[in-house]
C-alpha cells in the first residue's frame, strides 16, 4: 500500500466514514470523519491509513468498559419477557374465549 495516498471522502475505517478528501491543518494531514455513533471528529491522515483509529474513541470506552462486565450483560435486558408475551398472545388466540 502507498503510504502518502491520499484519502478521498466516503473511506470507512473502523467506524469512521471521512466525510471529505484529507487536508493539510497545521502541519498535517487530517480528515473530517463521521463516527458510526453519530459524533463527527476531525483525524490525522495517518492514523486512518495505519489504521491506529478507529473510532472517535467510543469504541476504545466500549472496549474498556465491556471488559469490566461479565457477559451476562450482553444479553438484552427484556428479551425474556418479550417473547414470555408473544407467547402469551398466541396462546390467548389459539385458546381464546
Ligand atoms: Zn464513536
Amino acid at each position: 500500500m502507498h503510504n502518502n495516498k491520499m484519502i478521498e471522502a466516503g473511506v470507512r475505517v473502523g467506524r469512521l466514514v471521512t466525510l471529505g478528501p484529507q487536508y493539510k491543518l497545521g502541519d498535517a494531514y487530517v480528515c473530517d470523519c463521521r463516527c458510526d455513533c453519530g459524533k463527527l471528529k476531525t483525524i490525522r491522515a495517518n492514523n486512518l491509513r495505519s489504521g491506529a483509529t478507529k473510532s472517535c474513541g467510543c469504541l476504545l470506552k466500549e472496549l474498556r468498559e465491556g471488559a469490566m462486565r461479565s457477559s451476562a450483560n450482553q444479553r438484552q435486558p427484556g428479551a425474556c419477557s418479550l417473547v414470555a408475551g408473544i407467547a402469551r398472545e398466541d396462546q390467548v388466540a389459539a385458546y381464546g374465549p
